[in-house]
């Protein structure tokens, strides 16, 4: 393109954006954006929409999950491509067993593989690895990790006391 040519192009852009101005959400940061009224307003909207049920293991949900960031979702223009699903299950699909972040293609395939068996990674101990929390640890609710803390104290007490009565017995 001719330089002239770019110039009149760049400032038709400006004067468009004039006329037509950003919508506020568009230029946020994502947190910002979270924090919005529209997407409060979205946010209600699908929760409702969907019962508050998690769209993939079928319990309680509050979380409402994006199944793309095109414009039309952000804008509350497409409800097709938002879930609502529960916590364990959002963190399930957000994230693979080693933590990393899972594409949003995986994302996706996860979230529609329904899985209505369990909701949650199961909680597995080894004592032997001391008390370093498990690899599911990011994708885990509050309950499950409390539930793991409890577990690992119960385990540990049980072993203290095979011990102690070892020592009487000898
Ligand atoms: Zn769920």
């Amino acid at each position: 393109m001719p330089s002239e040519e770019k110039h009149t192009e760049a400032m038709r852009l400006i004067q468009s954006l004039k006329d037509n101005p950003l919508p506020t959400w568009l230029t946020q940061e994502y947190d910002e954006y979270l924090k919005s009224s529209l997407w409060k307003k979205i946010r209600r909207r699908i929760l409702k929409r969907d019962a508050e049920t998690c769209m993939r293991c079928g319990g309680p949900g509050k979380q409402v999950h994006h199944r793309d960031y095109t414009l039309d979702v952000m804008a509350g223009e497409n409800d097709d491509l938002l879930a609502t699903v529960c916590d364990g299950c959002h963190n399930i699909i957000t994230f693979a067993d080693d933590g990393e972040k899972r594409s949003m293609e995986e994302q996706d395939q996860v979230l529609l593989d329904r899985d209505t068996s369990t909701d949650h990674p199961e909680i597995k101990i080894d004592l032997r690895t001391g008390n370093r929390t498990p690899k599911e640890w990011p994708r885990m609710t509050e309950i499950q990790r409390r539930a793991w803390f409890a577990e690992v104290l119960r385990k540990t007490k049980e072993k203290r006391e095979k011990r102690k009565k070892k020592i009487k017995g000898t």
